[in-house]
């Protein structure tokens, strides 16, 4: 095992990093109930910012970066961050809507190993209604148009489980079968943390169209033991990237959500072998818990060894952060792994 790599195991301290997230922008052109990303916030990071960036994470041992935001296509200069980054060898993934797949593919075939769409809904009318636009085709073609093309990236879908689509699981892996993806991933829409921009994060109450109710958890576990004992051969074969554990962890979330039970014990450890940079700067532990620090005011090097981010690992692997114990995240990336080839 890589020596940096193991000693971030076993302390607090960030010897090197394997994983950034990168938020390009904060724009957005959806309108998704879970998510109140809309218009770019103003200071977004430039170019030279992110070259820079990209330098400085290179030298930290960063193998993979992932765009998210917002929407990264929206991004006109995305072409160039992706060439600072293919520059240091570092491995791409975009994590994307869709909507302009077809429009921009082309000009950035070549830098992505994966690309993952989101996807809410099997029919038009359903994906359209969670995501807010009139987007399912369009995203479709999009997805056609990179699996026909030649030396394709893994192709994703991810779709985001809750009130309005709990039931509509297994059309959503026909529907990935029938595009010819890769795989398909579902994760449980966050109702607790600000990650997506929301006002109302945290209360319940205020996103009756995202948490189920008592009898619909009910209802979904039963669901979800049918789905598993219908596709046991795509959980085994990863074309269902969760196993058997994390699609039941799905079920367990909406019951604690509806209080018949606590929130099911989750393994993450995003804290250790990766960070997200916002599209302004910020320097987050993760996805859910607060920034640490703003990358145009400190190194990132500095930012991800500050007290805060130790005491903030510390009590990660101690799992005594009440976010975490209410996370819809079951990522556990393999230290090994992380440090090999990224996820
Ligand atoms: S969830 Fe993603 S696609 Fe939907 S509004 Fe938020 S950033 Fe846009
Ligand atoms: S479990 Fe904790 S550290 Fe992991 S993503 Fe959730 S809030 Fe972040």
């Amino acid at each position: 095992m890589n020596f940096p790599a193991f000693l971030n195991t076993v302390t607090t301290y960030a010897y090197t990093l394997p994983i950034a997230i990168l938020y390009v922008t904060a724009g957005c052109n959806l309108k998704c109930v879970m998510c109140s990303y809309r218009d770019p916030l103003p200071g977004e990071l430039t170019l030279d910012e992110i070259r820079k960036l990209a330098s400085n994470l290179s030298r930290l041992g960063l193998r993979h970066i992932v765009y998210s935001g917002g929407e990264p296509l929206l991004r006109r200069d995305l072409t160039q961050i992706c060439k600072a980054f293919q520059s240091l060898g570092v491995k791409q993934s975009l994590l994307t809507n869709g909507l302009l797949l077809e429009k921009r593919y082309e000009q950035l075939a070549s830098f992505f190993e994966e690309i993952i769409v989101s996807i809410d809904g099997p029919t038009a009318a359903l994906h359209n209604e969670i995501r807010g636009v009139e987007a399912f085709e369009h995203i479709l073609r999009g997805i056609r148009s990179v699996i026909a093309s030649p030396m394709r990236p893994i192709v994703s879908i991810r779709s985001v489980v809750q009130k309005k689509n709990f039931r509509v699981m297994s059309d959503m892996v026909e529907l990935a079968r029938s595009l010819h993806v890769d795989r398909i991933s579902f994760l449980a829409a966050d109702i607790s943390s600000r990650a997506f921009n929301r006002e109302n994060a945290g209360k319940i109450e205020h996103q009756p169209n995202i948490v189920l109710s008592k009898s619909e958890t009910i209802e979904f576990r039963k669901l979800m033991e049918e789905f598993i004992a219908r596709y046991g051969a795509e959980i085994r074969d990863g074309f269902i990237a969760e196993n058997v554990q994390k699609l039941m962890h799905l079920a367990e979330y909406f019951e604690a959500l509806s209080g018949t039970r606590p929130f099911p014990r989750n393994l993450c450890n995003a804290p250790m072998v990766s960070t997200v940079i916002t599209s302004t700067g910020d320097v987050l532990p993760c996805y859910f818990l607060p920034p640490v620090g703003n990358i145009r005011t400190a190194n990132i090097e500095t930012l991800l060894n500050s007290n805060i981010m130790q005491q903030t690992r510390k009590s990660v692997r101690a799992y005594s952060l009440q976010r975490c114990q209410e996370c819809v995240c079951t990522l556990y990336v393999s230290p090994t792994k992380a440090f090999m080839d990224a996820f």
